[in-house]
């Protein structure tokens, strides 16, 4: 990582972005100019996208783009999950394969983690995947599955041996979803928007070069992929949104004009960008008068500075090659809590304007279709009941669940299965 000082930082990126920053520009060129100047992602690597640089220095770099009102880098699942997973694990060639692809924008990913007998209970899962020569063959079921109707790729945990005990027998894997074995079908949601989806296996086959660390050992690599999912402080997870299929030949212009509606609040909430849609409808309806939205407004305020604090401690452990702590699970609690809050306090500013819904309620039905998505902030990458399982074990010292270690040990086929 370079340590540069963030102010010259800033006035480098300022230069630049002043000099190419163009909206009419098509935005498959936009982000392929964005990826070879390494001003997408700051903090990745020299190559990829970045320019290895610090968190301070790349938050400098970030804002001068944002001062110039340039348009984000390419994001989702390929950036904020799979990319840094596979700069962690992936052999050089998985890397040189993979990477660009993703920083350009070409490639949409998808996560295939979650299965209808194992979400909270991850280590349980029953995909299998077995070799044949120098492929795997896969056969399961795999669901929740975000963007995966748009995806050319998964990354994917399956069991490689059943007589392990759950967390050991699990191997990691590049799949490539456009094939004969791979059925996706979307799940229409309340928002009236399909985002994930089910994804059945059938003999879809992974070659063994697209194996991502050693085998058994995907569930370290998988908490790898997680704690980049918590991690507010993830250089993917930027203020565009790529879940949908995106026409890289639109102009950068054209695309932003329908990205906010198309995206919704599921991106709203990933990138943090509610805040500033909290406070144009506060605005507009000169709501801080009230005493009680200025109260809530100072809690909201105190969250996030608590959040900050907390996720600069997990980050910094993450990028030292530590495993997520316990702090990340406070973090996702606050960041639930933090939603409902905005949620709360927006349409009640809002008064009978909050009860509208689509695209001509104010902030163009943005904040409303925000609102609509804060239930699953609270079940999206672990569940508030089971973060509040880590604090109670792991810093309240509190006794684990009745049976959790006996089963930890026993092979993954002798384990009682609903
Ligand atoms: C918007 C969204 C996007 C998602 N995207 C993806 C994706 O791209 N890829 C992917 O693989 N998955 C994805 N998921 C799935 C997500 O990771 C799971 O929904 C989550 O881990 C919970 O698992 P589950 O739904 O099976 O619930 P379950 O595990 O069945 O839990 C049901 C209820 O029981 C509670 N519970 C379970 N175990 C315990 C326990 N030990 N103690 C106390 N309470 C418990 C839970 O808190 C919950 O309230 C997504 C989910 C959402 C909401």
């Amino acid at each position: 990582m370079t340590l540069i000082n963030p102010e010259a930082v800033k006035a480098d990126a300022a230069q630049w972005f002043a000099q190419y920053w163009d909206q009419d520009m098509p935005l498959g060129d936009w982000w392929q100019l964005l990826a070879d100047s390494g001003w997408a992602f700051p903090s990745w690597p020299e190559g990829f996208g970045g320019r290895g640089l610090s968190s301070a220095a790349t938050k400098a770099a970030l804002q001068a783009r944002r001062d110039a009102g340039a348009f984000g880098p390419p994001n989702g699942v390929s950036t904020f999950l799979a990319a840094p997973t596979i700069m962690h694990y992936g052999t050089e060639e998985q890397q040189t394969k993979y990477l660009p692809r993703i920083v350009n924008g070409s490639d949409i990913w998808c996560q295939l983690f979650s299965e209808p007998g194992a979400g909270s209970d991850m280590a349980g899962l029953a995909t299998r995947a077995s070799r044949d020569g120098d492929e795997w063959v896969v056969n399961g079921q795999k669901v929740w599955n975000s963007g995966a109707q748009w995806a050319k790729y998964g990354i994917l945990i399956a069991r490689t041996d059943p007589q392990q005990p759950k967390h050991r027998g699990i191997t990691y894997f590049l799949i490539d979803m456009e094939q004969e074995g791979v059925d996706v079908r979307p799940l229409r949601e309340m928002t009236g928007d399909a985002a994930f989806n089910e994804v059945f296996l059938n003999d879809a086959r992974v070659s063994e070069s697209d194996r991502l660390g050693d085998l058994g050992d995907g569930w370290r690599v998988a908490m790898t992929t997680l704690s980049h999912e918590r991690d507010p402080d993830n250089a993917g997870m930027g203020e565009t949104a790529a879940f949908g299929a995106i026409d890289l030949t639109m102009s950068v212009r054209q695309y932003g004009a329908t990205a906010s509606s198309k995206n919704d609040g599921f991106s709203l909430a990933l990138s943090g960008g509610v805040t500033k849609v909290l406070d144009d409808v506060t605005a507009q309806f000169d709501a801080t008068k009230d005493p009680q939205v200025r109260q809530t407004l100072a809690r909201i305020l105190e969250m996030r500075r608590t959040s900050k604090w907390s996720g600069m401690r997990a980050a910094a452990k993450i990028k030292s090659g530590g495993q997520p702590g316990p702090e990340v699970s406070t973090l996702k609690l606050l960041g639930s809590d933090m939603g409902r809050e905005i949620r709360d306090v927006g349409l009640e500013a809002m008064g009978a304007h909050g009860m509208l819904y689509g695209e001509d309620a104010p902030t163009d039905g943005l904040f409303h279709a925000y609102s609509m998505f804060t239930p699953a902030q609270s079940i999206a990458g672990g569940s508030d009941e089971v973060q509040k399982n880590i604090v109670g074990e792991r810093v309240l010292g509190l006794p684990r669940e009745p049976g959790e270690k006996e089963q930890r040990e026993l092979p993954w086929s002798e384990l009682p299965r609903s």
